[in-house]
């Protein structure tokens, strides 16, 4: 059984009819109910855009817009169940803070009994029980983050969406906070839309992800799919650090950079196609140099609680960072190792549509074989039948 998406954009594009400034273009795609969606890019790329789209607050120029099977593009914003957190709270600052999470419930003209219920339960759930008589003012910021989030929950919207309501709290708080949305997300079901500038921030909560880069979504999947495989330098960068080199695909999983060849496990591309290679910090291990795929010598070394994190440069100039809870020595020359699945390879330009459909034929030609095997046993199985 497939169910509808909860949101769905088709085609949306917004253009700013003071500037002309195109800042989405052809914006498609479909979430899923009760999932944990992030929209992840830099300032300015567009994300908060989007929300606004969905909230109601801003049109799209074209493209159409469905809500849960709905198309909203024409709904007001008080007739859409949505309700959106934003960065700076928007609470009332002379109102107390059951005041503040009543407010969406008593617009909508519920009894009293019934606001007293929901409210209690969902200051409960921000872990804000016994605040209800406080003004705003007295609160701190990770507080009144929580009453923003309680009155975003409290009328059980479809979906909530958040824009960047961390990034104003202190590193410490913003930690807790981001264990709280996850586990109240999980609790109560309901899909949440969250924007983030912080890749750490968009791995650690989600369960998808959209990359936005200047109004286009470069890549879209699990924290893990874009940690381990990003389709570009782009994301490659904007996903944590990473070592970057140009290299050629000489073959299906053979791959050559600084002048020598090395096994990989991606294919599916022409003979000899230029290529970026990427290689995380924290899978280049140390050795000796005549043990090394690559010799480096160590230029830098800073110990970062976990790990080093350690410079080195190889032969042709190129730096590699290598993450080792080894000890490296500044000057000393060091092999590197790394695994074939280690190598992660970029095509140069390609799309996310273009890569889905390479990885899609390459993986259906992978086991094209074994399908042939299956369909000549299957066929011997049936002739014994
Ligand atoms: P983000 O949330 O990713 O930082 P926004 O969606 O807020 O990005 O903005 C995307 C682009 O649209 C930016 O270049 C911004 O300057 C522009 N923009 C946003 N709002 C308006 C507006 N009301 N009028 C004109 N340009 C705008
Ligand atoms: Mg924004």
């Amino acid at each position: 059984m497939t169910t509808n998406p909860i949101i769905q954009f088709k085609n949306v594009k917004k253009i700013f009819d003071d500037n002309g400034q195109v800042v989405l273009n052809d914006i498609n795609f479909e979430l899923e109910s009760g999932k944990f969606y992030t929209l992840l890019g830099a300032s300015g790329s567009g994300k908060s855009t989007i929300l606004n789209i969905i909230a109601g607050l801003m049109d799209a120029t074209s493209g159409d817009i469905f809500l849960d099977g709905e198309r909203i593009n024409d709904v007001p914003i008080n007739k859409r169940d949505v309700h959106t957190v934003f960065q700076n709270y928007a609470l009332l600052p002379h109102k107390n803070v059951f005041d503040n999470i009543a407010f969406p419930l008593k617009i909508r003209k519920i009894s009293k009994a019934e606001i007293d219920r929901r409210v209690l339960e969902a200051l409960k759930m921000v872990r804000l029980t016994g605040f209800e008589h406080r003004r705003i003012q007295k609160l701190s910021g990770g507080q009144r983050q929580r009453v923003a989030i309680a009155r975003a929950i409290v009328n059980r919207p479809k979906v909530v969406l958040l824009d960047e309501p961390l990034s104003a709290l202190d590193l410490k708080l913003r930690t807790e906070m981001q264990y709280e949305l996850r586990a109240l997300q999980q609790k109560l079901g309901i899909t949440f839309v969250f924007v983030t500038h912080d890749q750490e921030e968009a791995l650690a909560m989600s369960d998808w992800i959209f990359v936005i880069n200047e109004g286009e979504i470069v890549q879209s999947g699990t924290p893990v799919d874009i940690y381990d495989e990003p389709i570009n330098r782009f994301v490659a960068t904007f996903i944590g650090e990473s070592n970057i080199v140009t290299g050629i695909m000489l073959d299906d999983y053979l791959v050559e950079f600084n002048g020598k060849q090395f096994e990989a496990v991606d294919g599916g591309m022409k003979k000899n196609e230029p290529v970026e290679v990427v290689i995380r910090p924290e899978d280049l291990q140390l050795t000796l140099p005549d043990e090394g795929k690559l010799v480096v010598k160590v230029t830098t070394q800073l110990f970062r609680g976990v790990h080093y994190e350690i410079i080195a440069v190889d032969e042709l100039g190129q730096e590699w960072m290598i993450h080792s809870t080894r000890q490296a020595i500044v000057g000393e020359v060091i092999g590197l190792n790394f695994e074939p699945e280690d190598i992660h390879i970029m095509r140069l330009n390609e799309t996310e549509a273009e890569f889905d459909a390479r990885i899609e034929e390459y993986v259906e030609d992978e086991v094209a074989e074994a399908g042939i095997i299956n369909a000549i046993r299957e066929e011997e199985v049936d002739q014994e039948v």
